[in-house]
């Protein structure tokens, strides 16, 4: 085991982007746990990045407190208990829960009962994929606040990423037909080879509305929108009667500056009687064995294909984040820093 601890701390609150500026590279002892007083040190093994951790950088009131100044960055992970006074966490066992930028985290016996062991067996990486939280917000959002029926036409924006690709490919197992919006052409053809999505729109070349009034001329009856912006505008535009929206993210207004508008059309929710509702996925973390049980056995049957980009390299991590917010993810976006032992 390392002597050295390496860190990224956030230095500074980013305005838009992040940028050099918004990480310090560090290297602290690594820290030494007090086996009698139940602590519990991790090793970091994989990491995840996801796009709120651009909203975690804020000091804005939210679902998570902000980042301090000067603490290593927050992020989902998988590590394994390299020393234990816990119980509950033996040494070796690998964990995920919510770690942080750097190789060693040490919890106090009280926090390390946010984590969870993997069940045995479990590759550490499908822990944060497949069987991640971007799975678990596409089940749960697209199942109990879209409700699609069968026979549906279902949007999916963002749809190639972690949680759009797992929405499009539920929705067809509930027999809708489905319409997946991405900012590249092979990001839409893998939609359609090895999702089963219907029909695409490559919103970084065709117009959007234009086509969603080709694609669904009776109108969209759930919109699972991971965008906002002037694609949630689009998508109001071409809402059935009686529809849906499902407001997961916005992360075309993550990194402004400003408050931008929002969609100019609101008035055509009253028309068409629709209903659009927010969600947040750790609502749902009661209901996890639910997930488990059904979306795991799709998994298992092969019914649900998921994809990861792992990148390597500590040096890598704030890069990688960045890889979120310019489409370079090819699926769930994640970071290898060591195999377990
Ligand atoms: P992801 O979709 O795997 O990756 C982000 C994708 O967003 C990129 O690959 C890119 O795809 C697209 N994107 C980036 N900037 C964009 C822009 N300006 N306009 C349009 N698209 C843009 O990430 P994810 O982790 O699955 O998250 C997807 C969404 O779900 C995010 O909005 C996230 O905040 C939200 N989310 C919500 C919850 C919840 O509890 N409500 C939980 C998890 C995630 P293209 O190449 O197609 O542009």
């Amino acid at each position: 085991m390392s002597t050295i601890n390496r860190q990224w701390i956030l230095k500074q609150r980013p305005s838009g982007f992040v940028d050099q500026d918004t990480f310090e590279y560090r290297e602290s002892d690594c820290p030494q746990p007090n086996i009698d007083a139940g602590e519990v040190l991790i090793k970091t093994l994989y990491l995840s990045f996801d796009p709120a951790m651009r909203g975690w950088m804020d000091d804005k009131p939210s679902y998570l407190p902000p980042v301090g100044i000067g603490e290593p960055m927050r992020a989902s992970g998988v590590g394994q208990v390299i020393a234990s006074g816990h119980p509950g966490f033996p040494k070796g066992s690998l964990i995920t829960g919510l770690l942080s930028w750097q190789e060693y985290i040490l919890l106090d016996s009280t926090s390390a009962e946010q984590l969870h062991i993997l069940p045995e067996g479990t590759e550490p990486s499908m822990a944060l994929s497949a069987f991640g939280g971007t799975s678990m917000t596409a089940y749960f959002g697209l199942l109990d606040v879209g409700q699609p029926k069968a026979g549906d036409t279902v949007l999916v924006s963002g749809a190639a990423g972690a949680t759009g690709s797992v929405v499009c490919q539920i929705a067809k197992l509930k027999g809708c037909k489905v319409i997946g919006i991405a900012g590249a052409a092979d990001k839409c053809a893998w939609l359609k080879t090895e999702c089963g999505v219907d029909e695409t729109i490559d919103y970084s070349n065709e117009d959007v509305a234009a086509k969603l009034a080709e694609l669904a001329p009776l109108g969209i009856n759930v919109f699972f929108d991971n965008v906002g912006g002037s694609i949630l505008e689009a998508g109001i535009e071409h809402m059935a009667e009686h529809s849906s929206i499902v407001l997961c993210g916005s992360i075309s207004a993550y990194n402004d500056t400003e408050h931008s508008p929002g969609p100019s059309n609101l008035m055509l929710l009253i028309a068409r009687r629709i209903r659009m509702q927010g969600f947040i996925m750790l609502d749902y973390l009661s209901r996890i064995d639910e997930f488990n049980a059904e979306f795991g056995s799709w998994f298992m049957e092969g019914k649900i294909k998921t994809q990861e980009d792992i990148q390597e390299g500590f040096d890598n991590i704030p890069t990688t984040l960045v890889r979120l917010f310019t489409g370079k993810n090819k699926g769930k976006q994640l970071l290898k820093l060591a195999e377990p032992q």
